[in-house]
Formats: C-alpha cells, structure tokens, sequence
C-alpha cells in the first residue's frame, strides 16, 4: 500500500508546486480567520491531508491515462491494428487519440510506400539483369560459334558478325537509356527552359529520320505551325522526347507515313507524332510508359528497343509540367501527343 502511495505520488509530482501555493495561500486566510492558534493547527493539518490525498488521486489518475496511451503505443508497435478506428482512449484522452490516429495513418502510408519502393526496386533490378542478359548472351554465342570454325564459312560469317555487332548496339542503346533513366529518377536532370521557334526546332529534328524512313519507305510528313510561334521548353531533353517518339513511329510502322502536327490553342501548343503503325492494344495503352514494358518483346528487341524509351518520354514531359496521350487502334496506327506552354 505504501509503495503505491509513493509511486502515485511520485506520478503526480508535476503538481506539487501549484498544491504548494494552493496550501500557502489556505494557510495565509486561516491565520486571519482563526483567533485560536488550536484551530489555525487543526487547519493546517486538514488542508496537508487533503492535499496529500487530492495528490494520490491524481497521480493514480495520471498513471491510469499513462498506462493507456502505453497500451496503445505498444499494440501499434506490435501491429495488432489493422485500422485507426480500433485505436479508442477514454473520453478525457480524445485530443489525444485523434494525433494517435493521424500517426498512426501517416506510418501505414509511409511503409506501404517504402515497401513499394523496394518492389520497384527489386523489379527494376531483375529487369535490367534480363535485358543485360540478352544481348551479352547472344554476342557470345555468335562469337563461339565463329571462333569454333564459322568464321572461314564464307556463307554465314558476316550475318553472324552482322548479328552480333546489332546486339552490340542494342547493348549500348539499353545503357544510354538506363543511364538517361536513373538521372532522371535520382532528380539529377538539371532543367533549362527557354523560348523557342517550334517550327525550326522540328524541321531540324526530322531531318535525322528522313534516312530511317526512307529505308523502310514509309511518308515523313511535316504539318508546321504558325511561322512564329514560339513554345517554352528545354531543348535538349524534347530533342530525346521527339527522338524517342519518332523512333517508335518509325519502328513500328510497316507501310503509310508519319506524320507531325503543330496545333496550338489559347495557351499551349500542342506536338502531335502519328503513324500509320502497328497500333497498340487498348488493354496496354495505360502500361506502355512503364519501365522495360513491351507489347511485343520479340518484336520490341528486334528493331533495337529497350523498353525504357517511353518511360523517359514520360518523365521529360512531366518535367515540363505537362503530360504525354496516347490514342492508338490495333493495326490502324497510334498518336502520342504534348503539350508545351506559348
Ligand atoms: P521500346 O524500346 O520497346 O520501343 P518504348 O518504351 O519506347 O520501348 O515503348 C514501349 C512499348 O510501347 C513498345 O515496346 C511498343 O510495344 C509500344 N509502342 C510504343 N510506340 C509505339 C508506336 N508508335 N506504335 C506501336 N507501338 C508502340
């Protein structure tokens, strides 16, 4: 009993000085009021006895809410929650209990957030793997099988050459765009935004994929703004947004044209990339700006895809605080399109 005394009162030890004033003060009155020093004693004592069990019930109230709020720290600790609303402090505690819960919510969201990130982590990683795993293996069989006599047939030689030399490129197109990629996504890409003519900018840009589509003889067909106008953009990083869209254009269209379309409305101007291509399907139109996702991996590998391409399209644009649309149908052809501030 002794021992519990002292630990409430040890508990209630934050108001022991108010008590002390409070005590001071009764005492002070009691000297006016009373005429005889027996009653001034006897009050004395009564108010230190009240004191002292007004203290007990306190601290024994302040350990009780302590031991509460405990309970509860340990039960989150231990994950015995599932959601907030099993998180419940007596009345006198509802402040409180509402921080708890909004805690309790916070750290939820952070852990499901750190776990997402080691998935995508742990994703990426096997992905790259896969992918690097690809093209180093086929360098080596082809280059086994040369070195095992198919060098000095005369008939296969160069095409395995030609093969291995293709997967050499894929190698280091996959590289570029990793690197591009965790530059981005570590937020090391440095911005530059300036006005620019859009129109200029453009025809610069295709004449790099006049040759490529003229190879595979499909239309690269130019429709220009308004001669002045001008877009706010970094240069640069939409010569890869162009690049890589273009490319894809290209790629995956076997016959018809591609075309590029400046339009403009109160605000924006708007680049238009469309082909006359394979299309997409509609059930993958909202995966294809994933990292390493293909519709097609074969296909995609074969004419020298990563699969990051789009991914970094997407990460410029939104850098640019604006986003990418796709439309496609299956075997009609796809646009993609973006905006850009006037
Ligand atoms: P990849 O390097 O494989 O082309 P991207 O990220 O550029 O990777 O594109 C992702 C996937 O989206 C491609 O593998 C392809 O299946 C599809 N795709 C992208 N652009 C087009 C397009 N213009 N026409 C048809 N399919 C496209």
């Amino acid at each position: 009993m002794w021992n519990e005394i002292r630990i409430n009162l040890s508990s209630a030890r934050g108001y022991f000085l108010e008590f002390f004033v409070f005590d001071v003060i009764i005492i002070f009155f009691s000297f006016l009021i009373f005429n005889s020093t027996f009653n001034f004693f006897i009050s004395i004592i009564f108010i230190f006895i009240l004191s002292f069990t007004i203290l007990i019930f306190l601290g024994k109230h302040r350990i009780a809410e302590l031991n509460e709020i405990k309970t509860i720290i340990y039960n989150i600790r231990k994950n015995i929650y599932t959601s907030p609303d099993e998180i419940k402090l007596s009345n006198n505690l509802f402040m409180l209990q509402d921080e708890i819960k909004m805690m309790f919510d916070k750290v939820r969201s952070d852990i499901t957030y750190l776990k997402r990130l080691e998935r995508i982590r742990t994703e990426f990683l096997a992905n790259v793997s896969h992918e690097l795993r690809t093209p180093i293996f086929a360098i080596q069989g082809y280059v086994e099988t040369l070195l095992d006599g198919a060098i000095n047939d005369s008939k296969v030689n160069m095409r395995f050459l030609e093969k291995a030399n293709q997967h050499t490129i894929n190698l280091s197109n996959l590289l570029n765009d990793l690197i591009d990629i965790s530059m981005i996504e570590s937020g090391e890409m440095r911005m530059s935004f300036r006005y620019f003519n859009i129109n200029e900018y453009i025809s610069k840009i295709i004449q790099d994929f006049k040759i490529m589509a003229d190879e595979k003889n499909i239309e690269l067909v130019f429709h220009p703004a308004r001669e002045s106008l001008q877009l706010f953009g970094d240069k640069d990083k939409l010569k890869q947004v162009m690049t890589n869209l273009l490319t894809n254009a290209i790629k995956y269209t076997e016959k018809g044209k591609v075309e590029i379309l400046v339009e403009e409305d109160n605000n924006y101007g708007i680049i238009i990339i469309r082909d006359t291509g394979i299309g997409i399907p509609e059930e993958d139109l909202n995966r294809i700006f994933e990292r390493f996702f293909r519709v097609d991996k074969a296909r995609s590998r074969s004419v020298g895809g990563t699969g990051l391409g789009l991914a970094i399209v997407k990460h410029i644009i939104e850098a640019h605080g604006s986003n990418v649309e796709v439309k496609s149908k299956l075997n009609e052809g796809s646009e993609f399109s973006f905006r850009l501030r006037k």
